[in-house]
């Protein structure tokens, strides 16, 4: 116990805590906290929908329906209509025969990427192609998500990381794996970078080398592609080759993470994945406001419009201005500032005068390359952007 506390002295963990805005309101993108309003850019309620009316009678009609909680794994008892129904509409979103849905996102990279490979123990107890070794291998961009990257720690499998997005990389390691089944893993949208995976040249390379796919559409769902299908409608890509994963609590509003799949695949994850067999969903009133989404997403299009018009003209107003865009792809736009403690002065300042944004460094991005993770958002106003434009532009004459 003495060493945690010596620990948690050296790390100051207190004092960020203590530090960090506690909302009163949601960020829908502006909210209050401590009795002042703020502006948040460090929001994944891309569409602004977590308060959207139509959700919240969603999931208040769920309430009266089911209660609070379902109080078991779907598997032993605890399974309802509303997650089948959420299921089938998370699969035609993404072109698929069916979807897995978990509790959270993270907890859906964790349970399918540690339990994957686990198909080929379950094969073997129930006596199929008995004699057949499944070896697998994951092959993982080395920019991946943490969720990722403890989920196939958790597999046991053997693993490698490819340089970030570097195709000829991975095609090495691809040769090197001869004798396993590659499993390539990659987020659809970067979350630090906001860089978009070239899913193309990955569909390629898997059905070359007689690869799983695996993607993390965590940051593209509901944002990129016409009708918000994610990473795969943005490039119009499609193939059975890949898992696609998405989560919930982003551009959705909610909580929860899903796969989607085609079937057969579906029911190995569920019969081999303990976050989906051994823990709860997310709660029913979540799946009911969570196909509410799903119908807004086609009948409020404009949502999406309105994020990549505020997205495109933060980026027109901040390029003249000198300061340096890490990737000006999705609806994550990072301000390059380099030093890790101007990037903290950074965010104190626009904090100081009511705008939220998050300093992202050192462990999350390589040394020397701390920046602003602005995260734009389908409720921004104009005089908004207008205002941390303007703000960024003092703190750099300043600073
Ligand atoms: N994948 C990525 C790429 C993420 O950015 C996140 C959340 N930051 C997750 C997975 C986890 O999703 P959730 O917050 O729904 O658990």
């Amino acid at each position: 116990m003495n060493e945690l506390k010596e620990i948690a002295q050296w790390i100051g963990g207190h004092s960020i805590h203590q530090e960090m805005l506690v909302n009163e309101t949601l960020p829908d993108p502006s909210f209050v906290s401590n009795g002042r309003k703020y502006v948040s850019f460090s929001t994944n309620n891309y569409l602004a929908l977590a308060n959207h009316p139509r959700m919240v009678a969603a999931a208040k009609q769920g309430l009266d329906r089911y209660g609070v909680g379902n109080c078991e794994s779907r598997l032993l008892g605890g399974d309802l209509e509303v997650y089948r129904e959420l299921e089938s509409r998370l699969a035609a979103l993404k072109h698929k025969t069916d979807a897995v849905l978990f509790g959270t996102g993270y907890l859906t990279n964790v349970g399918v990427l540690s339990s994957l490979v686990k198909a080929g123990t379950l094969a073997r107890i129930h006596g199929y192609r008995a004699k057949t070794r499944y070896k697998y291998v994951y092959l993982s961009d080395e920019l991946n998500h943490i969720s990722i990257r403890e989920g196939i720690q958790m597999s046991g499998a053997n693993r490698h990381n490819y340089k970030h997005r570097d195709m000829n990389h991975l095609e090495s390691l691809l040769k090197a794996a001869e004798g396993a089944t590659p499993i390539i893993v990659s987020d659809g949208v970067f979350s630090m970078d906001g860089t978009i995976a070239p899913l193309p040249e990955l569909v390629a390379l898997a059905e070359r080398y007689g690869a799983i796919l695996y993607i993390d559409d965590a940051h593209a769902t509901g944002v990129l592609g016409k009708n918000g299908g994610g990473t795969s409608e943005y490039y119009n890509c499609y193939s059975p080759n890949i898992i696609q994963m998405g989560t919930l609590s982003k551009a959705f509003g909610a909580i929860g993470g899903f796969v989607a799949v085609d079937r057969d695949v579906a029911d190995v994850i569920r019969l081999t994945s303990s976050a989906y067999g051994f823990t709860c969903p997310p709660t029913p009133d979540q799946a009911c406001a969570l196909i509410a989404a799903l119908d807004l997403l086609v009948e409020e299009p404009q949502r999406r419009q309105r994020l990549w018009d505020n997205q495109r003209y933060f980026i027109a107003q901040m390029q003249p201005l000198g300061f340096k865009l890490v990737s000006t792809e999705t609806a994550i736009v990072p301000v390059l500032i380099g030093d890790s403690e101007l990037c903290q002065n950074y965010s104190k300042a626009l904090r100081d005068e009511g705008i939220h944004v998050d300093s992202v460094q050192f462990p999350a991005t390589p040394v020397g390359q701390a920046r602003l993770r602005f995260m734009m958002n389908a409720g921004h106003s104009r005089e908004q952007i207008d205002h941390v434009v303007g703000v960024m532009a003092e703190i750099s004459r300043r600073l």
